[in-house]
């Protein structure tokens, strides 16, 4: 039988834990993993907007991404002026996601920043920085409706993202760094627990897919974000409750 090297079927995730209360300063937080992919996600609250918004009586969501030094085999230095153009693309992946679950009008005139910094990576990191990241957004919400800042819950929708991939001709789900680097056909799926696509970006690294290909990977994220919605719903159950 076919066997991943860590042992999982090709429809299964990595064991997800989601760690909420993790920071102290930051109205929503959490450290989330993902088989040995790890990162803190923590959202703090801004009053205003950037300029473009200023009167219009909206809120902004924006992201960062970070890898930290130690967290590749190879000490990858630190983006102190700005991000390369993997981290750009991925702050920008992470904007869009979280925007989408967020009506701007219930949150007012401020701005939720949403910082994603990767602890430790083994493939997957942007998708498990959105799948955290909403947690972390969520947290934050609740955070300004308990203090009466705001009345409505702005998260209007649940969102969740996960990898796939096709490796040796196969279509697996949540790939880790060794299957990633061997995938003929890498995917990253965001989508809502409606089970709606928010953003599909699929490449074929080595070898162009069928469409049939794609529907199998589309099945398998489908299935694997249902897995996460159901994390990040217990992670918001309750405080300080790793989730499996
Ligand atoms: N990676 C790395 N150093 C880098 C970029 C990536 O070691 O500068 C590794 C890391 O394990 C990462 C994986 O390559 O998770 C896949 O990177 P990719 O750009 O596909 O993003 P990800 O899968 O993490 O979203």
């Amino acid at each position: 039988m076919f066997r991943r090297p860590d042992g999982r079927r090709p429809g299964d995730l990595r064991p997800v834990t989601i760690e909420t209360g993790c920071l102290k300063f930051a109205p929503g937080a959490v450290l989330i993993s993902a088989g040995d992919t790890r990162l803190l996600c923590a959202a703090t609250i801004q009053e205003g907007v950037p300029e473009f918004l200023k009167g219009k009586g909206c809120g902004w969501i924006t992201a960062e991404y970070a890898m930290l030094p130690a967290s590749t085999p190879v000490r990858k230095p630190r983006e102190t002026l700005k991000p390369d153009g993997r981290g750009m693309e991925i702050r920008r992946l992470i904007g869009r996601a979280l925007r989408i679950a967020v009506d701007l009008k219930r949150l007012g005139e401020r701005t939720i920043w949403i910082d994603c910094d990767v602890l430790q990576a083994d493939g997957g990191t942007r998708t498990l920085a959105v799948t955290g990241a909403w947690v972390a957004l969520a947290l934050a919400a609740r955070t300004l409706r308990r203090t009466g800042q705001i009345e409505a819950d702005p998260v209007v929708r649940q969102v969740a993202a996960v990898s796939v991939g096709i490796v040796a001709g196969r279509p697996l789900l949540d790939l880790a760094y060794a299957e990633d680097s061997a995938a003929e056909t890498d995917m990253n799926v965001v989508m809502d627990a409606a089970g709606r696509f928010i953003e599909v970006q699929g490449t074929a690294e080595k070898t162009p897919f069928e469409q049939a290909d794609l529907d199998r990977m589309l099945a398998l994220a489908r299935a694997g974000c249902r897995r996460l919605f159901r994390a990040q719903a217990a992670a918001l159950a309750g405080p300080r409750r790793p989730t499996a």
